[in-house]
């Protein structure tokens, strides 16, 4: 009696490997990163601008730092809401 020893080893490749980043390189393509910065205003002023993907807080290095020259529409929504919450209270808050 002999026992079965060439069984096909059913081999499955890493499939880890393929899910490294949640964005889309895609997206980034379209933009020329080279040409672009974070903005300033926004890294001012937002404390959650770290958490932000890295495409909403560009702005194009050609342009001063203004919420148009964003690259991604939320980049603008955010820059703009910054403006605007600067803008109600004209009374920025001295540092404890
Ligand atoms: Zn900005």
């Amino acid at each position: 009696m002999t026992l079965p020893h060439n069984r096909a080893n059913p081999c499955s490749p890493p499939q880890e490997l393929l899910f490294v980043e949640h964005i889309d390189p895609a997206v980034i393509y379209r933009f020329d990163t080279r040409s672009s910065r974070p903005c300033e205003f926004c890294r001012e002023l937002d404390p959650q601008f770290p958490q932000r993907r890295p495409l909403d807080q560009m702005v194009a290095s050609s342009r001063k730092a203004i919420a148009s020259a964003h690259l991604t529409e939320d980049g603008y929504v955010r820059h703009r809401m910054l403006e605007l919450r600067r803008i109600t209270s004209p009374a920025p808050l001295t540092a404890a």
